[in-house]
């Protein structure tokens, strides 16, 4: 005599025996689905840390160069820098030098900022 508990477990067997790709497939849609998720989530924090920076670098266009830089006080080849792209007003003018010291030093040598 089969107990019903192994009579459904039975069922079950033979259902995923029957629809096996059908089962797989559709944990793979699953599994998709929620990888497409957690990309757009990434793309979405992407843009958000893009917009940041146009945002930072249209205030920076606005922003006029002073005639030295801030830290060595020096007048040639001067650029703008943001500390903080949270901060798009806050924007110094470096020399080409002091710059690249402040973004390997801040930023791990990124370019951006
Ligand atoms: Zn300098
Ligand atoms: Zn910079």
């Amino acid at each position: 005599m089969v107990s019903k508990k192994e009579h459904i477990a039975e069922r079950q067997r033979l259902n995923y025996e029957n629809n096996k790709d059908a089962i797989l497939m559709q944990q793979k849609e699953r599994y998709n689905k929620i990888k497409i998720r957690l990309t757009n989530k990434n793309m979405d924090l992407d843009i958000v840390e893009k917009k940041k920076r146009f945002n930072a670098r249209s205030y920076a266009r606005k922003t006029p160069l002073k005639k030295e830089c801030g830290i060595c006080k020096t007048t040639e080849r001067l650029e703008r820098h943001h500390w903080d792209y949270n901060k798009p007003l806050l924007v110094s003018t470096l020399c080409n030098q002091c710059h690249e010291i402040q973004h390997i030093r801040n930023f791990g040598g990124s370019k951006f900022g």
